[in-house]
């Protein structure tokens, strides 16, 4: 286990990108687009990421509201929508690296208790619970349970698995992770509470949409404009969660 209550700096931190062409990378067209240029060492995919980054006015502004990643715009128009972070008391974050959900959850509400996990290490967010773990690992649900100190108002589930380049495969083992954190926050959320998770279009989706609506009052899908329009992913919205059904009944 390594868990580590995070004191810091809620703002700034990796992932927000860049607003301008940083010297070397390349040059502003007339247009105000940057055009970066081609490095012996980067490949054109790379080029091609890069430079999406450079234009995308979400990372951006993630980068000038301090967010650590453009990611922090999806759930600040998610919980605009839903009023999903007005009242919450407990949250726990799924897949939180680098940290800009965690960001947006404490911006509206200062004072609840956030606990995030993730694969991968997150700098310190003042006011946060960071594990860096697998959501898998066998005692990864009882951790979160006790460093939340109750049911959670919110479960939201950001993680997606890293991608092999093959559809159908990552299809899957996206879907696997977001049954594996829905099933956690069957245990994790309070009656009423609220569930979010990312999601990729493909052939499991209607049968995850089944299980949420067993479990929850109301089930929505969005594709908040923050998410780019040419990728496969949207969000699942449950509300109302009606409480852990017993095996036997
Ligand atoms: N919402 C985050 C934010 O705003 O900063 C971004 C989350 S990022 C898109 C998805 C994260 O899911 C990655 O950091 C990845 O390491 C994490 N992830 C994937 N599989 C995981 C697993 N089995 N356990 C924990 N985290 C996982």
């Amino acid at each position: 286990m390594s868990g580590a209550a995070g004191k810091g700096g809620g703002g700034g931190g990796g992932g927000g990108g860049s607003s301008g062409a940083p010297t070397g990378i390349g040059s502003r067209s007339r247009g105000g687009k940057v055009r970066v240029k081609t490095a012996k060492r980067r490949s054109s995919s790379s080029n091609r990421w890069l430079e999406r980054q450079l234009n995308d006015p979400y990372v951006v502004a993630a980068k000038a509201a301090g967010y650590r990643s453009r990611s922090a715009f999806k759930l600040k128009e998610l919980d605009e929508q839903f009023n999903l972070l007005g009242q919450v008391v407990r949250v726990v974050d799924l897949g939180a690296a680098p940290g800009g959900w965690c960001q947006v959850v404490l911006e509206r509400r200062p004072k609840a208790r956030v606990v995030g996990i993730d694969l991968l290490p997150i700098e310190p967010i003042a006011g946060v619970i960071l594990f860096e773990k697998d959501i898998l690992d066998d005692d990864s649900e009882a951790l979160l349970l006790e460093a939340i100190g109750g049911l959670a108002d919110l479960v939201m589930s950001d993680m997606a698995a890293n991608t092999v380049g093959h559809q159908a495969t990552d299809h899957l083992r996206t879907m696997g992770l977001i049954e594996a954190g829905l099933d956690m926050a069957t245990r994790l959320l309070r009656p009423g509470g609220n569930f979010i998770a990312k999601v990729l279009a493909g052939g499991g989706d209607g049968a995850l949409t089944a299980v949420l609506k067993r479990s929850f009052t109301t089930v929505k899908h969005v594709k908040p404009p923050a998410s780019r329009k040419g990728s496969s992913e949207w969000y699942v919205v449950a509300q109302g969660f009606k409480g852990l059904i017993s095996e036997s009944a």
